[in-house]
């Protein structure tokens, strides 16, 4: 690069990370994650490592930390408040260390602490009395927020000495807090914090200290000030010490005496991380002997005898190799993005959904692109974006398939759905799933007709639809693979014995859209015949307790329909029951206060692929579960669709389980 471009290179670096820096410290409104701005900021200190005499007094290399705020007095810190040096690998810190020890005379000790994602605040004690308390601000200057730190529970007010001492620490709001906060601010309109960090400082710097007080902050204290006044050689003896007073330490510092053991250190908590209950963004380690602090020295900006090992973010980075489409028993085609396989959040994740085709062209993902990868809720693999600089130069938008990927048929958009679908009813992948539908537990309950031997008998062309399972026969069975006389009989007596099943499991087998085991029991349960459900209007329907319109459209669209009828014809000269010998209403509804969602408050949020979020609500509340609007503490599970966005966040904080869309329609298909 020239030196012209690479110094308007520079400047824009400059800029943009001006701007970022402001909206993180003074607004406390993130605009970037902070591995972006970490990145560029990274590229900047290689540029101005390579060309010193680009550095420029504005550059953000050169400052620790924010502005000072107006609304504040300021406050001269005489020993300047620094930030830390940053790593993001073992080998970078196992430099560092190697550094350290190679311009020291002895092997030393290093103290690994947690590094707490909050601000930075001082204290300061005269005879042991909390006198004054301030910001880090700009590192020399800080703002006066004494009143706001008297209202932290762990600010103690007094020590146990009576001392004259300074200390720092860092002043964080526990997870539970942040998302309390968070829903208090959304019901009044105000503003939504990005994290704990933010909503810290922009409690801390309130101009009315009852505000600070409602927003239930507390504190780490970790840097004692003239450590050698009070007899102490090294800082795990300062932290001990800053104990005795009265201070709140965090109680998971520990002493490595080698680079193993910080990176045993630094394994542990990367794995403890979610289970605190608060946020920390990396490890920091420190030459344990205060002497080495004052051998080796501060930087304008960072101290030489410490450093911050940075968390890389739960998220990776890997490779589209294919997207996948594949047709589910009601002919909804749901495509899956195929990737270089990653390590995420302790699994090997090589899928993930896309949901539908309006997710892909949102996000325009396409083959061979680079995309960040991450877990909803720790568990659903999600990918959050494409990084597009490393798009190949011939990528194409990815095609939406037209057709079918089994059978070719068009697919089609019904109503105002997103999904696509295949509605060819001779679909082999939609046939294959309805008969082991129909055959499943809830439905018909044919034990031994799995998705292996449906498969086999429809490429056999044995077993074309639902009629031709009941006319199979001995040596039929027999030409499949591993399949004994044994298990053939079985299964033989097995379809026999479902001629017998009460009309329910009849209804429910035949697949028709919205219509889970529950409905078709309460259906068969009110009409007791199949004559009389295929004469039922949706009015009739309708009048059914928990029975909506969606309901009863469907079921009415499904029989006026000649194939049907045909299909219905088969199956009563294969002796089928179609009438109702089942329970009565009340003993159904009985079971449903039964179903695990009873008694839960439920959250739905995200774009639901498949079901009404209306339906979704109803189906809930009818199986004894709340559906409320917004998380909290309270909340038993959220069920997020794709493009979840606070609520997500909020439950993964607070850790409420969490399913997606997939999964809740599993459990609503297992319960019914
Ligand atoms: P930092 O957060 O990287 O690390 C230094 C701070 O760590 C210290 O000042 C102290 O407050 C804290 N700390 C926590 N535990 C500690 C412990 N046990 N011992 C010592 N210190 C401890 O530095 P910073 O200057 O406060 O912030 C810079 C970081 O802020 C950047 O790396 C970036 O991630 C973030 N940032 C983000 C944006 C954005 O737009 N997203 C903008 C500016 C800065």
């Amino acid at each position: 690069m020239s030196d012209k471009s690479l110094k308007q290179t520079a400047q824009d670096l400059r800029n943009q990370l001006n701007t970022w820096a402001r909206e993180y410290y003074s607004l406390d409104k993130p605009t970037v994650p902070d591995d972006v701005y970490d990145k560029k900021y990274q590229e900047l200190v290689n540029i101005e490592h390579a060309h010193p005499e680009l550095i420029t007094p504005d550059s953000p290399t050169q400052r620790v930390g924010g502005q000072v705020l107006k609304g504040f007095e300021k406050i001269n810190h005489e020993i300047p408040m620094l930030s830390l040096g940053d790593v993001f690998s073992k080998e970078e810190l196992g430099n560092f260390v190697d550094n350290l020890d190679k311009n020291l005379d002895e092997k030393i000790d290093y103290n690994c602490e947690l590094k707490i994602d909050g601000l930075a605040i001082s204290l300061v004690y005269r005879k042991g009395i909390f006198v004054q308390g301030s910001t880090r601000g700009n590192g020399r200057i800080g703002e006066d927020i004494t009143q706001n730190l008297r209202t932290i529970k762990s600010v103690p007010l007094k020590l146990s000495e009576p001392v004259d001492v300074e200390v720092r620490g860092e002043c964080y709001m526990p997870k539970k807090s942040f998302v309390e906060l968070n829903e208090r601010q959304e019901k009044e309109g105000k503003q939504i914090f990005a994290n704990a960090r933010n909503a810290a400082a922009g409690s801390l710097r309130q101009l009315d200290s009852r505000i600070t007080s409602d927003r239930k902050l507390s504190t780490f204290i970790y840097y004692l000030m003239e450590p050698e006044k009070f007899g102490v050689t090294t800082q795990s003896q300062a932290l001990e010490k800053m104990r005795s007073w009265g201070f709140k330490i965090d109680p998971d510092f520990k002493v490595a005496h080698d680079k193993e053991e910080i990176f045993e250190y630094i394994d542990k908590y990367q794995e403890k991380r979610a289970s605190l209950t608060y946020d920390i963004d990396g490890i920091v380690i420190k030459a344990n002997p205060f002497s080495v602090h004052r051998e080796v020295g501060n930087t304008v900006k960072v101290p030489r005898w410490a450093i911050a090992y940075k968390f890389p973010p739960d998220e990776q980075e890997t490779i589209v190799r294919d997207i996948e489409w594949t047709v589910g028993r009601t002919g909804v085609v749901t495509p899956t993005a195929i990737m270089d396989p990653v390590q995420l959040a302790g699994t090997t994740v090589s899928r993930a959904s896309l949901h539908n085709p309006d997710y892909i062209k949102e996000k325009d993902i396409r083959i061979g692109d680079t995309v960040k990868l991450h877990k909803a809720g720790d568990i659903i693999p999600e990918i959050s974006m494409v990084v597009l600089s490393k798009r190949p130069n011939d990528s194409v938008p990815y095609p939406i398939p037209k057709n079918c990927p089994e059978c070719g048929a068009k697919l089609v958009h019904l109503d105002d759905e997103v999904a696509l679908r295949c509605i060819n009813p001779k679909c082999p992948a939609l046939v294959k799933e309805s008969l082991t539908h129909f055959a499943s537990r809830n439905a018909m309950d044919i034990r031994g007709l799995g998705t292996r031997i449906i498969a086999q008998l429809y490429d056999k062309k044995l077993v074309k639809d639902i009629a031709d399972i009941y006319k199979l026969t001995i040596d039929e069975l027999l030409q499949l693979d591993k399949i004994k006389e044994k298990s053939a009989n079985n299964l033989l007596t097995a379809i026999d014995n479902s001629r017998e099943n009460s009309l329910e499991r009849l209804l429910f087998g035949l697949g028709i859209r919205h219509v889970g085991a529950k409905a078709a029991k309460l259906i068969a349960q009110h009409f007791k015949t199949m004559d009389r459900i295929k004469e039922a209007s949706v009015e009739e329907i309708c009048s059914i307790k928990t029975m909506g319109t969606i309901i009863a459209e469907s079921i009415v669209t499904y029989f006026d329909s000649k194939e049907v009828d045909e299909l219905l014809e088969e199956l009563k000269k294969a002796r089928v029951n179609m009438s109702y010998t089942g329970e009565s209403e009340a003993e159904i509804l009985e079971n449903a206060a039964n179903s695990p969602f009873n008694g839960l408050r439920v959250v739905l949020t995200g774009t639901l692929d498949h079901l009404k979020r209306a339906d979704a609500k109803k189906w809930l509340e009818a199986h004894g579960a709340k559906v409320t609007g917004s998380v909290s503490s309270k909340t038993n599970l959220l069920i997020a669709g794709h493009d979840a966005g606070s609520k997500l966040t909020k439950a993964e904080n607070l850790k409420i389980k969490i399913i997606n869309e997939e999964t809740f329609i599993q459990q609503m298909e297992e319960e019914d």
